[in-house]
């Protein structure tokens, strides 16, 4: 498209969906000189999430963990072009993308069409719900930016309002009850922050229904955090009970409705029973499902007939059934957990397959004009010389072309449940050794691993900073303006 921001006619279009873990690895590694690069994502800012259960409680502020796209493609070699917007479809055949702009403010033209030579798809998942009446209606997720500050709003407003003139005691108890479904690393560290918020701030500031003020976490299966360790797993479940957290392991909600869910319960002699659970905030952690966008193009592709979690791809990350597709993170089906790891690694792989292919293809141009050099020399050592060369040229490119498949290198696993003190297993030395550690320690290393890792020098000054605050001074409850 001749609007496009430096467009060169001559390079490649690589059009690369999402601007999330996977997306952003890849394009901060990418040598933008070789293609012209286009960005779609309705979120024009990347989202670290591993500190997204601190900002529900104000511990973080939300700008201190969102890091604009514009910072990041404002530093790359030649222009990115970015707009914001849903891929509604991708049409493999056609080789274009829809996209669609949600945003309040429309223009005259709201949806169009880009073409792509190359695309990658790093849209990630959504919340899955399980098609469990009244859970998109009554419950809140955690998964972007806006869904923490709503819990932020929520947490306030449910104890504004049980403190209202002549409210009942039962009112009072369900306003106060916290239910979070899910028993994963989500519904872990979320328990864990509004625990620290609880004992740390609100208890001071309406200690009048301080005992009222209860947090339930609900998991369908038999213990939480499934991916720990058993002595981690048991580390987390005693601290818990210390925090007053109550963990209903074996327990499934079925229904949800405006001020209770209904679950049933799995007991030792095996019998189900139903139950109805009051609440005042219901947070729901459930794991992934498929985007829309992507299970409408695996309907496009026989090849992915049997997938289910999402886009099955190759060694390379190459879609199957596809030629210039690739996939990354939470959308794609691989033999790894959805995580930020793999798709930060995935990401950094795929920067390297196409400044590698950008490389591959000058040379294959060098070679081709060499050796039509070559035929047209006259002189035997000018033949010589150009043969040389070639094979010189030749060398390399086999050597370029020799990319390993990607190789996901587990660094470990790290949660933080609340009372200073975190979960974690880590790998080191690429799993040569391998520790499983839970307690204060842990949270100073999860704190400033966490720290590290928070990309720009701006994030690790806001994240500092705001830890610094929350310490000294305690959270505020100005949220609701
Ligand atoms: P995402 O990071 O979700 O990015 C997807 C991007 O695609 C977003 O920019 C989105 O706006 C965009 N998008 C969505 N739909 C479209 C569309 N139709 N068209 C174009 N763009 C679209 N993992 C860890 O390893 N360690 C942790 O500590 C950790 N903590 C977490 C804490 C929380 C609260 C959550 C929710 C997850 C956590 N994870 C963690 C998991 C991790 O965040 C995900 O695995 C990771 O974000 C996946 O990266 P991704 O790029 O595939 O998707
Ligand atoms: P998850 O898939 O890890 O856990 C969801 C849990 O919900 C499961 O244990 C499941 O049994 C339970 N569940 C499902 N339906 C239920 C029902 N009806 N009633 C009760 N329980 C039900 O989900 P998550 O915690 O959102 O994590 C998603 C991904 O993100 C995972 O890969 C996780 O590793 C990653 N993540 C990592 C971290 C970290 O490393 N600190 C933090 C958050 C997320």
């Amino acid at each position: 498209p001749p609007e496009q921001l430096g467009f060169d006619p001559t390079k490649k279009t690589l059009v690369i969906l999402g601007s999330g873990w996977g997306s952003i690895s890849l394009l901060k590694k990418l040598d933008t000189e070789n293609y012209n690069v286009i960005v779609i994502s309705p979120r024009n800012f990347f989202l670290f999430t591993p500190l997204l259960p601190s900002c529900t409680t104000g511990t973080i502020e939300h700008r201190s963990i969102m890091e604009p796209l514009r910072h990041i493609i404002r530093h790359k070699k030649r222009a990115v072009q970015y707009y914001e917007a849903e891929a509604t479809k991708i049409d493999a055949e056609r080789r274009v993308v829809k996209i669609s702009d949600f945003s309040d403010i429309k223009g005259t033209v709201s949806e169009t069409e880009v073409p792509f030579d190359y695309l990658v798809v790093g849209v990630g998942a959504e919340n899955a719900t399980f098609g469990i009446p009244g859970v998109r209606e009554h419950a809140c997720f955690l998964k972007e930016i806006q869904d923490a500050q709503q819990i932020r709003k929520k947490v306030m407003d449910c104890i504004e309002t049980a403190t209202f003139k002549d409210q009942t005691e039962e009112e009072k108890e369900r306003l106060l009850h916290m239910v979070i479904v899910g028993g994963g690393p989500t519904g872990i560290e979320f328990a864990g922050e509004l625990h620290d918020f609880f004992e740390e701030d609100l208890r001071k500031w309406v200690p009048d229904i301080a005992d009222k003020f209860k947090v339930t976490l609900v998991e369908a299966l038999p213990n939480v955090l499934p991916m720990f360790s058993k002595a981690l797993i048991e580390y987390t479940e005693k601290t818990f009970k210390d925090e007053n957290i109550q963990v209903r392991t074996k327990t499934m909600v079925k229904k949800v409705t405006d001020r209770s869910i209904e679950v049933e319960v799995t007991q030792a002699d095996g019998n189900k029973v139903k139950e109805t659970v009051p609440y005042g905030l219901l947070v729901w952690a459930t794991g992934n499902a498929v985007r829309g966008v992507v299970r409408d193009l695996m309907g496009q592709l026989p090849a992915q007939k049997n997938s289910r979690r999402g886009l099955a791809v190759n060694d390379y990350l190459v879609v199957d059934g596809t030629e210039g597709i690739w996939s990354l993170g939470d959308c794609s089906a691989t033999k790894y957990a959805p995580t930020a790891q793999v798709a930060s690694q995935q990401g950094n792989f795929l920067a390297r397959l196409f400044n590698s292919m950008a490389r591959t293809q000058a040379i294959e141009n060098e070679l081709y004009q060499l050796d039509q050099m070559r035929q047209a020399a006259t002189g035997e050592e000018e033949k010589a010389r150009l043969t040389a060369e070639i094979e010189h040229k030749g060398r390399s490119l086999s050597k370029i072309k020799q990319l390993s498949p990607f190789e996901y290198s587990h660094q470990g696993s790290l949660a933080y449940i609340g009372a200073d003190r975190a979960v974690a297993d880590i790998n080191w030395f690429g799993g040569v050794i391998s520790s499983a550690t839970g307690g204060e320690l842990t949270y100073l290393f999860w704190r400033s691993a966490y720290v590290s890792m928070v990309f720009s020098l701006r994030n690790r000054i806001l994240v500092l900073t705001d830890w610094l605050k929350t310490k000294a001074f305690g959270r505020d409850d100005l949220n609701r303006i």
